[in-house]
């Protein structure tokens, strides 16, 4: 397409046919613990966008490092094949869910090729296959063994119209009408399957700390949604209606409860929604428990609060939620920014009842009390107009009080909820359950599976409800006449083992070898999108430890280490099919290559941000791949025969600098900056080439070093250069360069050159020198570096005198005093710089670039060697500059 740039489009078919051929990605089942790098699997929407070619490219980038450092890696990739839109697209284009969904399989794995990821393909899993959701059904069964799943009523979404269940996503707008008739959605009753997700709450909470490879924000998130709260339940006499349980964290504020509040479908609120009109239309229409403001209605009850035998009175309020806590609360307007907000427009009293502990407290007096007319004081402190309780710090009141109260018990209470995995859809694994009229439901036995999906049925309902000769069968228990459950699982059961699947995907006796498992497990480095930090992470997290109590998996977490990649943008908007702002992979790749397409989204931001697409930045990218594509050709075509000489030290030292930084970063997944570095080394090596005639061996070096650094985000180019410069066999088996030198090192020799040629910029700029005659760059004197090594290691009130114990900085005299003087100084910001004659070699080998941006011979010279009005000024890091013009 591109006349200016290079073939890419022969060159990436050439090298995916060769790792083809080579079958380069395979995992052998014997490996020993290979490092596990995994990319959340896509739903087979039938198209590759931006947001999946940044994560795969990721993890594809992540793996080939790690396989060039080493690493047996095992980077696998399969389908999240069941789920509600291949239904829909199905349905609109008369066709089934399974054909159109391995249309798209095969579509978007041709798409994955193109882009050059390197899957063991051996590996593949689709989860909408018998051979895997039969697994989804084993251990649904297991979990029921465990005690671990249960059925229960809950709401569902159900259009009276259609007469079947919606999903959250068949409900549309703010009306909430059925997508496909627009009739008022209402809320049913039905009996649903749960996993008892929640009694792992507490180890799934507490386990989250040592979660350090996650990221924190991640992390909170799942807290939160767990959401454990210490506190206490207690009871309030509600007049005519007995006794109702609610539950605070602050019962050391009960003596400033002015009111009580239900939730909307608390018993007692739905009972007077029949007989009181305001508390119905409250309950029915007004109530928006995720509105920005509490509302609420009043009732003509009041509760007793238990302490103070006070009546207050009783609301019906949004903000009480009836899935948290007991779905009553006392509130207490003077401790909580939301009852305070409640109070404020319901024109209830705000008492003060806890005051902030005063610095100078005798640990007796009560404090004056504050004022909460305004503002909630909602700290910990010291009750006030408490009674008896008055003068006690809230701590020892909570517990005093929780003892004194008859009604009132410690308590914990969890915002996570248990896991409703049953949905009313076709395209998921059957729940695989028979309900019999006289033993009830039971399980289908284990010989039994996979309870296998029948022929789609296109209808306004359930296909499975629909499936008449598939519902019908026999108990198993009995004999008797029977009938399916039609129920499919929420897919996020099939997302919630599937790492496990790819270490035996063809297992046909048990859903992951065990024994491997054990070995493989856990993945070392999951990325995926932010999204899914709470539902699909927590979920996996439960099953695996699920798995680890009954059937002897020997790792507790799933993920080692997690990576939730940022969004890639246009114009600042997140890309989306709906806005129409997206722009095609597959153009890119025709247009610039899947290696354009790669490295220009590693090196426009740390994989963590969002970042916006560029077509220029694109370009810029192909403009620099094409370069360095003709760079190897020109070394190659032309062997250079220059000097091992200064120049070439410093193009070395250059490129172990490079080496050193940008294997770091690959380490940290920081591949921006990593590859900012290798673009850096190839300018440097393209000004040398251009400067002067080449050392061969130091210019080889260095292009072979650029061609492995940039292999595991721009893979196709680089095997093809690996291969023009000579080497066997394939890049992305080559061994990882190797630096001579620490990132230390190379961060005090960087800054060295750099500070040194501002300085000299500096001086010609500041004395108008047009045209510099001659610069001699001199470094300071021995004793420096030594005087400087003592004042960081020294910790001396009086360094001077330290310094002077010393012979040879004493006989400096006047030089030593206000050098040391200066270290003084600066004590606190001290670090060491490189050694006198790293130094010196350092600036050596950097001179010509000072020469050639100056057009001045440069000399670099010892201390001893220059005047010492000129040395006067050089300190170690910071050589003297003397220019002639
Ligand atoms: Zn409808
Ligand atoms: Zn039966």
């Amino acid at each position: 397409m591109s006349d200016a740039g290079y073939d890419h489009a022969a060159v990436e078919r050439r090298w995916q046919e060769a790792w083809d051929d080579e079958d380069a990605y395979r995992t052998p089942d014997d490996v020993e613990d290979p490092t596990y790098v995994l990319g959340m699997y896509p739903y087979p929407s039938g198209k590759l966008h931006m947001g999946h070619v940044r994560n795969y490219t990721i993890t594809d980038a992540y793996a080939r490092f790690r396989r060039m450092q080493g690493d047996e890696v095992l980077h696998p990739m399969g389908w999240d094949a069941f789920g509600l839109p291949a239904e829909n697209a199905a349905k609109e284009r008369d066709t089934n869910p399974r054909d159109w969904t391995f249309d798209c399989i095969d579509t978007m794995t041709d798409q994955m090729e193109s882009m050059g990821f390197g899957y063991d393909w051996d590996r593949e899993i689709a989860t909408c296959t018998p051979e895997y959701y039969q697994w989804n059904q084993w251990l649904f069964s297991r979990f029921h063994d465990e005690g671990l799943v249960e059925r229960r009523d809950a709401e569902v979404n159900w259009c009276p119209h259609c007469e079947t269940v919606l999903a959250d996503e068949q409900v549309e707008g703010e009306a909430e009408l059925c997508w496909r008739c627009d009739t008022p959605v209402e809320q049913r009753e039905l009996e649903q399957w749960f996993l008892r997700i929640t009694e792992y709450a507490d180890e799934l909470l507490e386990s989250i700390d040592d979660l350090e490879g996650w990221p924190n924000s991640v992390r909170q998130m799942q807290r939160n949604w767990i959401g454990r709260q210490f506190g206490t339940e207690l009871e309030f006499q509600v007049a005519g209606h007995g006794s109702v349980e609610a539950f605070t964290t602050r019962v050391d504020t009960i003596h400033g409860a002015t009111f009580f509040a239900l939730a909307p479908d608390h018993p007692i609120s739905e009972e007077l929604a029949e007989t009181d009109d305001d508390v119905r239309q409250f309950v029915e229409h007004e109530a928006d428990p995720e509105g920005d403001e509490p509302n609420g209605v009043a009732t003509d009850l009041t509760a007793t609060n238990p302490v103070t035998g006070e009546e207050i009175p009783v609301y019906v309020a949004d903000f009480v939620l009836s899935d948290v806590g007991t779905g009553a609360l006392m509130a207490v307007p003077g401790h909580d920014e939301r009852d305070h907000a409640f109070a404020t427009k319901m024109d209830e009293e705000i008492v003060p009842v806890i005051a902030p502990k005063p610095d100078d407290w005798d640990g007796e007096t009560v404090p004056d009390a504050p004022d909460v007319s305004e503002e909630a004081f909602t700290d910990d402190g010291v009750l006030v107009n408490s009674g008896e309780y008055s003068g006690l710090e809230s701590q020892t009141a909570r517990e005093r009080l929780t003892e004194d109260i008859d009604s009132a018990a410690e308590s914990t209470q969890y915002q996570l909820r248990d896991w409703g995995i049953s949905r009313q859809r076709y395209w998921g694994t059957p729940i695989p359950v028979i309900h019999c009229e006289d033993c009830g439901p039971v399980m289908v036995p284990d010989e039994d599976l996979p309870v296998e999906l029948p022929e789609f049925i296109n209808t306004t309902g359930n296909p499975l409800d629909a499936a008449e000769e598939w519902k019908a069968t026999t108990c198993p228990d009995c004999g008797g006449d029977a009938t399916r459950e039609t129920d499919t699982m929420d897919t996020f059961v099939d997302s919630s083992w599937y790492f496990l699947r790819y270490v035996s995907p063809g297992a046909e006796d048990v859903p992951f070898d065990l024994e491997r498992a054990n070995d493989w497990m856990p993945v070392d480095q999951y990325v995926g999108g932010i999204e899914h930090a709470v539902m699909h992470l927590l979920y996996s997290r439960f099953f695996t430890k699920v798995l680890a109590d009954h059937e002897g998996l020997e790792h507790r977490e799933p993920f080692t280490n997690l990576l939730a990649q940022g969004m890639v943008q246009l114009e600042g908007e997140k890309m989306s099919k709906s806005k129409g702002n997206t722009v095609s992979p597959q153009r890119i790749v025709e247009e610039y290559g899947a290696d354009t397409a790669r490295l220009f989204m590693m090196q426009a931001a740390q994989p963590e941000r969002d970042f916006d697409w560029s077509e220029e930045g694109v370009r810029s990218t192909y403009a620099f791949l094409t370069r360095l594509q003709e760079m190897v050709d020109e070394y190659v075509n032309g062997q250079p025969n220059g000097d091992d000489d200064a120049i070439a030290s410093y193009v070395d030292a250059e490129i172990d600098a490079t080496i050193a930084i940008a294997s770091g970063k690959y380490d940290e997944l920081t591949f921006n900056r990593a590859l900012r570095e290798t673009q850096d080394l190839t300018r440097t090596l393209r000004q040398y080439a251009d400067y002067a005639e080449p050392h061969a061996e130091t210019y080889e070096r260095g292009l072979s070093a650029v061609v492995r650094l940039l292999a595991p985000v721009a893979p196709h180019l680089a095997e093809e250069l690996w291969d023009e410069l000579g080497y066997d066999g394939f890049v992305v088996d080559a061994e990882w360069p190797t630096a001579q030198v620490d990132r230390d090192y190379v961060a005090k020799r960087r800054r060295l050159v750099r500070n040194t040629r501002e300085d000299i910029r500096d001086i010609v700029e500041v004395a108008g020198i047009e045209d510099p005659e001659s610069i001699d760059v001199v470094v300071a004197p021995d004793w420096m570096y030594d005087a400087l090594e003592i004042a960081i290691e020294s910790d001396a009130d009086n360094l001077i005198g330290e310094l002077m114990q010393e012979s040879h900085i004493r006989e400096q005299g006047d030089a030593a005093a206000s050098y040391g003087q200066d270290l003084q100084a600066g004590r606190e910001a001290l670090s060491m710089t490189l050694g006198l004659d790293d130094e010196h070699a350092a600036l050596e080998s950097a001179a010509w670039l000072i020469e050639r941006e100056f057009d001045a011979p440069v000399s670099v010279v010892r201390a001893e060697e220059a005047d010492d009005s000129v040395v006067t000024n050089a300190e170690p890091g910071r050589p003297a500059i003397e220019i002639e013009d």
